[in-house]
């Protein structure tokens, strides 16, 4: 069993209590076992509602895991008619801010409007201080709010687990597991992948061209991939002062249509999702562009990743 920090039970042992616990409070209907993903832009950068930072739902056995909370999770959520009391796990991928941005806000959201189960937020090292941080300048507003309005305290509904490579967590029959994956200057920087008992989803987080991620992936139901356009990053380098540098970082740090494809050619996954677009706000990168650069090495199925689109998981 392991103990967090703030002294609540946690991870993998501690699951299964709460688990019951919430369904023994009547958990609402989250409706079928899916993936929705919610947000498919890369970086931090704000320049529109669609596409939003780095945010996903699974839905399965009506149990929902939110993978990556990035700025504006809690809108789509919404959106997608989730009902935000019933969240019970986030896992973040990164710390980046495109991809934990919203962790600590979106179980206040849930928290405002009624959420009284407990939220296991995973992240690697870093996640304690991420929500502890949140909390900590949202002091005044939590403990206003439980004297004025009777809530329960937000901070001891919420725990944090920070996770490293291998496995994350079990439980509802669902198995998470983390491959450290390669986004530097982050070390601390993982793929995930969701084993539903039935279906198997990967998700890449953000990584360069890394070949260990299709063996991670192998025969995988869905494996979501960040993508990057490589003509359209080596326009952007041209027009910026120092675009050598930053081509070089972008090369580094994320992978070219081309390489998801032959990650998921290797893996033999039934279906690519791409998400996590650089360049994003592009209107001349249209789904055919970044399907027919994805085709030149993968000939499976290929979904173009759009906010709220729903893939059934049955
Ligand atoms: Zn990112
Ligand atoms: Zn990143």
């Amino acid at each position: 069993m392991i103990v967090d920090r703030r002294g609540f039970v946690s991870g993998v042992a501690a699951a299964p209590l709460f688990g019951r616990l919430a369904r023994a409070q009547g958990a609402a209907n989250l409706g079928p076992n899916r993936l929705v993903l919610l947000g498919n832009k890369g970086g931090p950068a704000i320049r529109a509602y669609a596409p939003s930072p780095s945010a996903n739902l699974l839905v399965w056995n009506n149990v929902p895991y939110v993978i990556d909370a990035g700025y504006g999770v809690t809108f789509k959520l919404v959106e997608a008619k989730f009902p935000l009391p019933s969240l019970r796990y986030i896992f973040i991928t990164h710390h980046h801010s495109d991809h934990n941005l919203e962790a600590g806000p979106l179980a206040y959201n849930a928290w405002a409007i009624g959420l009284k189960t407990p939220v296991y937020i995973y992240g690697p090292n870093g996640v304690d201080q991420l929500i502890d941080g949140f909390f900590a300048g949202s002091k005044f507003d939590i403990d206003t709010r439980i004297a004025d309005e009777g809530r329960p305290d937000l901070r001891k509904l919420v725990t944090t687990h920070a996770y490293s490579e291998g496995k994350v967590f079990a439980d509802n029959g669902v198995t998470v597991t983390a491959l450290r994956n390669k986004h530097p200057p982050i070390v601390d920087s993982f793929a995930l992948k969701f084993d539903l008992g039935g279906k198997v989803v990967v998700f890449s987080g953000d990584t360069t061209y890394f070949p260990p991620l299709a063996e991670f992936a192998k025969g995988a139901d869905i494996l979501v991939h960040e993508v990057a356009y490589g003509p359209a990053l080596e326009a952007l380098a041209a027009r910026n002062p120092n675009g050598a540098t930053l081509l070089e970082h972008l090369k580094a740090a994320h992978t070219l249509a081309e390489d998801v494809g032959r990650i998921a050619k290797v893996a033999g996954v039934k279906q690519l999702v791409l998400n996590h677009f650089v360049p994003a706000d592009d209107k001349s990168l249209t789904d055919e562009v970044w399907r027919g650069a994805v085709r030149t090495t993968f000939e499976g199925p290929v979904i173009v990743g759009h906010d709220l689109l729903e893939i059934p998981l049955s």
